[in-house]
């Protein structure tokens, strides 16, 4: 079986826009430490998901095509100036907060478990809110609370890292 580190993307990956959703390349800002820490979580034998909900697309802020087109262009940045990348992202665009899918569902870790076959009590999910931790929480993974300028309370019961390059020490 695989293990994986899965990342929350606004907030972790790369800046969140609070109260806003981050729609184009334009406004993705890149965390300075992710090409190191993809790069060690690949050499450490993980695999590196995406777990993230974008209900900007449910809301009509943006559509799948720019969502789909921002993720290509993530991935292929990352390609070119890291020489890794995401072995697959997940996305809900649902948004009801009652969504199956939507986290704090474990949902989505469920569906990448089974297609990459990874143990999920071997994997870590890493999120700046706490519907990541809960999403962790029931998939069964050890999860990681990343502190960022939004944070207003951290959430109960996890690991807390003040920056993603912390995360290394962890895996
Ligand atoms: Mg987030």
């Amino acid at each position: 079986m695989n293990k994986a580190v899965f990342f929350d993307r606004d907030g972790v990956i790369n800046e969140r826009i609070k109260g806003g959703y981050v729609r184009n390349w334009d406004e993705f800002v890149l965390s300075p430490d992710l090409g190191n820490v993809l790069q060690q979580v690949r050499a450490k034998g993980y695999l590196a998901v995406i777990i993230t909900n974008q209900r900007g697309v449910g809301r009509e802020i943006m559509t799948e095509k720019d969502l789909l087109k921002l993720h290509e262009q993530l991935q292929a940045h990352l390609s070119t100036a890291f020489g890794v990348k995401f072995d697959d992202i997940y996305y809900s665009t649902d948004l009801s907060n009652d969504s199956p899918r939507r986290k704090p569902s474990p949902a989505m870790l469920l569906e990448a478990a089974e297609k990459w076959d990874i143990d999920l009590a071997s994997s870590w999910m890493v999120g700046d809110s706490t519907s990541d931790i809960i999403a962790g929480k029931q998939a069964g993974t050890k999860t990681v609370y990343l502190v960022t300028k939004h944070t207003d309370e951290v959430p109960a019961d996890t690991i807390v890292i003040g920056s993603l390059s912390e995360l290394l020490e962890l895996l």
